[in-house]
């Protein structure tokens, strides 16, 4: 079945999708991007990720190349043709095509290109066996809550962590604290059942699965106390897991050469995945 993907108002072959060689998506990283995963036909929290896209084109001042409504229509019609049931879905707007000068260019179209992937997201061997990760420190800039598609640091951490037999690589800050994966959120449960994660600022990413795991825990009477750890805190944490739109909660079992408790998925981590997966099977009994 042919795979079509969305390149500036036109559904293509995802093999001959293409732009310009001066896109300063290309020439600068002077873009952003959203990955929502798919449930069932249906994106999970798409207006979430559709206000952080918009949070991201307001931080960079580009202007939303087309409605949120229409917008919307394109990725269901990407969705549908694509026949994809389980997968992702990624978008990245691009400032343009522009002539190559560093300053922001008036009176350019912003690029807009979609696809999709299917992936048998719920069979990771991952989500049931947890992953290890590394440390490292965090090289990147100073405006990490916009989602731009500069994501060299992250690329080159998350290589490290590959070459070290580890899912991903948790960023460590001057002081010494996690602020978070190169694609994840960071989260531990401490020696005295404090469920942790950083609080936002522009030292991270709002995620989307981060956003939602706190309104559920909400719901179960679980509190998430938003505070930055320590590595050392980390290491020393009955229990730690990373979230995104597409890992969902990944339980972390191992840091650097400390084995996370017992090694095994801690319980709080199982029974947050639990939740989050029942809320993902809950869009997929809708759609
Ligand atoms: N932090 C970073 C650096 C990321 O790349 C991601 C994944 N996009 C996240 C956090 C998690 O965000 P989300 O839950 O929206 O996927």
């Amino acid at each position: 079945m042919a795979r079509y993907a969305y390149v500036d108002g036109r559904y293509v072959p995802h093999c001959e999708g293409v732009v310009g060689i001066e896109d300063r998506g290309f020439q600068f990283a002077d873009g952003i991007y959203e990955v929502a995963s798919i449930i069932g036909g249906a994106m999970v929290d798409g207006p979430g990720h559709l206000d952080r896209m918009e949070r991201s084109l307001a931080a960079l001042d580009i202007a939303p190349p087309v409605s949120r409504r229409v917008l919307e229509l394109i990725m269901r019609e990407l969705i549908a043709r694509n026949a994809v049931v389980d997968g992702f879905l990624y978008l990245q707007i691009t400032r343009g095509v522009a002539p190559r000068d560093h300053k922001y260019p008036t009176g350019i179209r912003p690029t807009l290109v979609l696809s999709t992937k299917r992936v048998d997201f719920l069979n990771q061997a991952k989500l049931a066996e947890g992953v290890k990760a590394i440390t490292i420190p965090d090289i990147r800039w100073a405006r990490c809550d916009i989602k731009t598609i500069s994501l060299l640091p992250n690329c080159m951490g998350k290589t490290r962590a590959a070459a070290a037999g580890a899912y991903e690589a948790l960023q460590v800050d001057a002081a010494g604290y996690i602020t978070e994966g190169t694609s994840s959120n960071a989260w531990i449960v401490t020696q005295d059942n404090r469920l942790l994660t950083r609080a936002l600022s522009s030292d991270i990413l709002r995620g989307v699965t981060r956003d939602r795991l706190i309104g559920i825990a909400a719901e179960e009477g679980i509190a998430v106390v938003e505070e930055a750890f320590s590595v050392e805190a980390a290491k020393a944490a009955r229990e730690a897991f990373v979230t995104s739109a597409t890992s969902f909660l990944t339980p972390v079992v191992q840091i650097d050469d400390r084995v996370i408790a017992d090694g095994a998925p801690g319980p709080l981590s199982r029974r947050l995945q639990g939740w989050y997966l029942d809320y993902c099977a809950g869009l997929r009994a809708r759609a």
